[in-house]
């Protein structure tokens, strides 16, 4: 079921999703050789708490293994997603996705960004390019009166016609009360499909990219998700509202893009 928001909860959401932003320029203010995950974790937990809110991730439960261990998520290189922090200390021209959900009066925030540490090769700089690119044009296409085909469409447009992988397996998703709400929202469809795009929907957009091939596999710790041929993977996500009838960003990259390990689009 859909649960389109009234414009206060869109600002409650906004308010979840700007401390997201926050939490992320954070984190990526320590990111360079030599930090662990699990230090970015502990400033990551701390920072959202000390706003006065939870983080979400934080014992988010698993059917097939135990809760996520951690405040946010850190996949690094060939880790696509909900990699779980660690002490293996972070390399020169390693990349490392940052995933980060907050909890903040009842509203969640959900936001990732994809930091370099130290100089990534320009292929894998091309590849984040991309991957950021697609996002803003699956964003661009949330009007109202398009469909999330729509959106799905213009990310794997842009990823695929560079030779790209598009994972198919994990999906942006709606947003609110809950972290993970309806609709599914692809990386992959077809213009004109799916779910017709109102104002008050407030969906997570997310796309994930791999270098090589899309194939992916699962750790056995049953969270982190790995490309197959061991190819780096990208992630830049946004929550988004649509409000009178156009895309609104709920979260920020602002203060992320203040900072120098990061690629400019
Ligand atoms: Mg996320
Ligand atoms: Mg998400």
């Amino acid at each position: 079921m859909v649960f389109l928001k009234t414009e206060d909860e869109i600002e409650l959401l906004r308010a979840a999703n700007q401390l997201v932003g926050l939490t992320l320029a954070e984190v990526g203010r320590n990111i360079k050789p030599g930090v662990t995950t699990m230090q970015l974790d502990k400033v990551a937990d701390e920072f959202i708490r000390d706003h006065g809110a939870e983080p979400t991730f934080k014992g988010f439960p698993n059917p097939y293994g135990g809760p996520f261990p951690a405040s946010i998520c850190t996949s690094v290189n060939d880790q696509v997603v909900h990699g779980i922090p660690n002490d293996i200390p972070l390399q020169e021209g390693d990349i490392v996705s940052v995933d980060c959900g907050t909890l903040l009066n009842g509203y969640n925030g959900d936001s990732c960004y994809t930091f370099c540490v130290g100089e990534p090769s320009e292929e894998v700089l091309n590849l984040l390019r991309t991957t950021k690119e697609s996002l803003y044009l699956g964003i661009q296409s949330a009007c109202a009166g398009k469909r999330i085909g729509d959106i799905s469409c213009a990310v794997q447009q842009c990823c695929e016609s560079r030779g790209y992988g598009v994972v198919r397996e994990f999906v942006g998703h709606g947003i609110g009360r809950e972290m993970h709400e309806d609709p599914q929202v692809p990386n992959y469809g077809r213009r004109g499909n799916g779910l017709l795009i109102k104002n008050g929907l407030c969906i997570a957009i997310e796309p994930m990219i791999t270098l090589g091939s899309p194939q992916i596999y699962m750790m056995p710790d049953q969270w982190t998700v790995r490309t197959r041929d061991g190819k780096p993977s990208a992630h830049f996500e946004h929550t988004i509202a649509i409000h009178h009838g156009k895309p609104d960003i709920l979260s920020s990259f602002e203060e992320i893009e203040k900072l120098e390990n990061i690629i400019i689009v």
